[in-house]
């Protein structure tokens, strides 16, 4: 048979996230790879799902999501960021913040239409885009004093007649950025100026350290009402496995994106809806304290890289640290990371792969600190191997 899959998918292959976790299975390495916690959610929470359970909500919930969880996602917008958002025809929840993502690209880009991404990007971004026939023009994120950041003029630049969307991910995987207000700015103003549409994945919104808070970009003048606001509990209540988010924009936003979601996945399941609107409720405490530990482990990650011989980027947020391997004496962290569970029994992700221009992060890679602490001491000092 000639190849079966349509051509637009064939250069994306099998994600990187499955690729190392297969290797740390198979090699018995620790796997600071892939981002997952190893501890679980808040108990009341988690008991919430069981509870639905056995209460019977084992049906499809309605097609938009759960009215509860809709409610809480609303009360929450506006706790948190003074943000406003009628439960029934501003917010949308999703499988995940993945499938926000893609219904949000299928549902607003033309065939042509292009997608400004800043790189390194989450993988899915660029399959989404491919899916919806768009194309996806980066705009290169580097290290100035410490933190990724992106250059105002080559943002500027990358925006064309044909532009009809940023993708803004703040805090951003896998650089660990929190956006300043002024970077925020930039990107609203070229929103603005060019009618387009911001695109926003703020998976790790609760997830920053230092006292560096996280600002949605639909709180800037003139931005709630052409902003695509997506969410996810996954990182927010350390359950992944859950793919429960959401989508918050205004009506005819949020009508375009369901109509897609109605087709891809009608609906999302219903036991998690209802202990995500608990959540949202009444464990937000638990986050802090969530984003209080992480920031430890960060910090113990961090150190220890350092004691190991990387050079170490510190990230204001997320769950993942960027390091430059040249200290170590390797210039290619594809190469290394397929080789560090025979040189030290570690799997991390080769930061490249989220480059539309791998040679721009070819020295970089990215390792998670959202373990327990045992394994995070454990994992450094196999990597001091690297360089005894
Ligand atoms: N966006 C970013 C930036 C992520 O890191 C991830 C991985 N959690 C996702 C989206 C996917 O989120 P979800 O599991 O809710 O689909
Ligand atoms: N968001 C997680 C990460 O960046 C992985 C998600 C996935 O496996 N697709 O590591």
């Amino acid at each position: 048979m000639t190849e079966p899959l349509v051509a637009r998918m064939r250069a994306f292959g099998t994600t990187i996230f499955a690729e190392m976790s297969a290797l740390a299975v198979q090699t018995g390495s620790i796997n600071l790879g892939q981002g997952f916690p190893d501890t679980d959610g808040p108990a009341a929470m988690l008991d919430r799902a069981v509870q639905a359970i056995g209460a019977g909500a084992n049906q499809y919930p309605p097609g938009p999501g759960v009215l509860e969880l809709r409610q809480a996602v609303s009360e929450h917008r506006s706790a948190h960021y003074g943000l406003t958002y009628d439960p029934v025809s501003e917010v949308l929840v999703t499988v995940g913040a993945t499938e926000a993502v893609a219904a949000s690209v299928l549902a607003l880009c033309e065939p042509g239409d292009e997608v400004v991404v800043f790189e390194p990007y989450y993988d899915s971004y660029a399959a989404s885009i491919a899916l919806a026939q768009a194309r996806l023009v980066p705009v290169t994120m580097r290290p100035v004093e410490g933190r990724f950041t992106f250059d105002p003029g080559e943002l500027r630049a990358a925006v064309t007649p044909r532009t009809r969307a940023i993708l803004v991910n703040s805090p951003h995987n896998p650089t660990g950025t929190v956006f300043t207000r002024d970077e925020l700015t930039v990107i609203a103003e070229l929103c603005r100026e060019r009618d387009l549409i911001a695109i926003t994945d703020e998976v790790y919104e609760h997830l920053t350290f230092d006292g560096v808070e996280h600002i949605p970009i639909a709180t800037l003048p003139g931005m709630r009402e052409r902003t695509v606001m997506i969410s996810s509990a996954g990182k927010t209540f350390s359950v992944t496995g859950w793919k429960t988010g959401w989508v918050c924009a205004p009506p005819a936003l949020v009508t375009a994106v369901s109509t897609v979601k109605q087709f891809l996945t009608f609906t999302a399941s219903a036991p998690w809806q209802l202990a995500v609107a608990y959540g949202l409720r009444h464990e937000m405490e638990w986050v802090k304290a969530l984003a209080s530990g992480l920031q430890d482990k960060r910090d113990r990650l961090m150190e220890g890289l350092a004691a190991a011989g990387f050079s170490v980027l510190r990230p204001a947020g997320t769950y993942f640290v960027q390091t430059d391997i040249r200290p170590l004496g390797f210039e290619d962290g594809l190469e290394l990371t397929r080789r560090l569970p025979e040189l030290a029994g570690v799997v991390a992700i080769p930061t490249q792969v989220f480059y539309d221009r791998p040679e721009r992060g070819r020295h970089f890679v990215r390792f998670a600190f959202c373990k327990k602490e045992e394994v995070i001491d454990e994992a450094v000092s196999r990597l001091k191997r690297l360089s005894a």
